[in-house]
């Protein structure tokens, strides 16, 4: 999400630092950029508007072109803006994730528009609630309009592990969630996820049968499940329902094949309703927190380092990284590290994915998009490394010419690739052994003080 517009702030961002002093005509022509990549971003016209006037009034109230670093305050002063269009900052800051504070069961509310990926999103909130809050959830369908519906959500019910409502034909939807409810009262559940019928679009049927449902079951969260992918009608939608039904949230799924994000910053201001909770996929682990500093971070380019940590914790075999640590330390990486290292990149994720949340590197991610690098690197090496003895693996030294070619046969793959491992390998453990010099100094400091 967003890599269209990052990708254009960041041109305005360079040409910015590169003059040095800006004076206000330099100020202006940037901010007439960003409008225009904010509305190419299909950023709805009144939130562009909005955004960029508090930034020209902040970049005038701040003397941004006497400060020491111009171009970097107006980078802050853009973020600090993007932050607040996303629903952050401010004194109360923006809820992320689910509210479940209220008596058990809980009842969550998923409504939206057929296809926008309720029932997909009802099952990853189960997954996720179950697995990170340790509840017990029970799923409901109760959409009796799509006949297979309620068989889709017991069967992403039992995917998740968690339980579903008994499907007993006939019932109509305010029956069915009476019966979710009396279950979840009498088996103890948590939670219970109440997943409506959508329809192609806004009608009034819809929405009554919506608002009959939310007044009987007087959900904590009623959610609204929009598709990014869809922009500004994303935004119409979300109001009509907001006008109409009340809502306490927005899920915003298919954010994978959004690249321009214009919906994710139009929505807080245009429905009111805060964006809870991102779709980044069809997998049922593919749901993330909204958090509007990380987003904003993301879109400037200035990485999203909290979300890498959490993925990577959870992910990454701690004992194996912990060992990996210690070998670091004693300068005692070898290629047999090097491929387990290999393997727990890849658990994480694609790797243009986790090149997006670093710093700096967010534009460079195309680049690597475009040659293909991704995880075919990874998987290449992992083969050349399958294809040498624990010797070599050990004592990379010894690999001369003739290893090489063997190599290179067993992974199908050249010489020269594994002449390219072999030299990225020496390079990492070359920064290894400064890294460990200064971290030795940097305790001989701090022992002597
Ligand atoms: P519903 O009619 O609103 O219940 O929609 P579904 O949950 O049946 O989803 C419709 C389609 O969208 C399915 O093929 C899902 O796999 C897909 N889908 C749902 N969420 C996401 C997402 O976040 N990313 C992607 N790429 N696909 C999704």
């Amino acid at each position: 999400m967003f890599e269209a517009l990052s990708s254009k702030l960041n041109g305005v961002f360079d040409r910015l630092r590169r003059r040095g002093a800006l004076s206000e005509a330099d100020v202006s022509e940037a901010l007439r950029e960003v409008r225009v990549a904010l509305l190419e971003a299909d950023v709805a016209l009144p939130v562009v508007k909005d955004l960029v006037a508090k930034v020209r009034e902040r970049a005038v109230g701040q003397e941004v072109i006497r400060s020491v670093s111009p171009a970097q305050q107006v980078v802050k002063i853009v973020n600090d803006a993007i932050v607040e269009a996303l629903g952050g900052g401010g004194e109360t800051p923006a809820p992320s994730g689910l509210d479940l504070s209220a008596p058990s069961p809980v009842p969550i509310l998923m409504v939206g528009l057929q296809g926008s990926g309720k029932t997909t999103t009802s099952g990853k909130i189960a997954l996720r609630l179950k697995n990170r809050d340790r509840k017990k959830v029970l799923l409901a369908s109760l959409d009796v309009q799509r006949p297979a519906a309620q068989l889709q959500l017991a069967q992403l019910a039992q995917q998740a592990g968690v339980a579903s409502l008994p499907i007993v034909p006939g019932q109509t939807p305010l029956e069915i969630a009476a019966r979710a409810m009396d279950v979840g009262r009498r088996e103890l559940y948590d939670v219970v996820v109440l997943d409506t019928a959508g329809r192609l679009a806004i009608d009034e049927a819809l929405m009554g049968e919506v608002a009959a449902v939310k007044a009987q079951a007087r959900p904590h969260e009623t959610l609204l499940v929009v598709d990014a992918m869809t922009g500004q009608d994303a935004v119409n939608t979300a109001r009509a329902f907001q006008e109409r039904v009340g809502v306490t949230g927005i899920v915003m799924t298919r954010v994978d094949g959004d690249a321009r994000g214009g919906a994710a910053l139009s929505m807080r201001q245009i429905t009111g309703a805060p964006i809870k909770l991102l779709g980044a996929g069809e997998k049922q682990d593919a749901l993330e927190d909204f958090h509007p500093d990380r987003i904003a971070g993301r879109i400037l380019g200035m990485g999203d380092i909290v979300s890498l940590v959490e993925r990577a914790a959870e992910t990454i075999d701690r004992d194996e990284a912990e060992k990996l640590a210690a070998k670091m330390q004693k300068g005692k990486f070898d290629l047999e590290d090097y491929a387990s290292q290999l393997k727990q990149i890849g658990k994480m994720g694609s790797l243009s994915g986790i090149l997006g949340m670093l710093p700096g590197v967010g534009r460079m991610k195309q680049q690597i998009e475009d040659a293909n690098l991704d995880n075919t690197i990874l998987k290449r090496h992992a083969a050349i490394i399958g294809s040498m003895t624990p010797k070599e693996r050990r004592t990379p030294d010894i690999i001369k010419a003739s290893r090489k070619r063997r190599i290179a046969a067993g992974a199908g793959t050249t010489v020269q690739e594994v002449n390219r491992l072999l030299k990225q390998f020496d390079d990492m453990s070359a920064m290894m052994k400064r890294m460990n010099k200064m971290g030795q100094k940097g305790m001989m400091r701090g022992g002597l003080a």
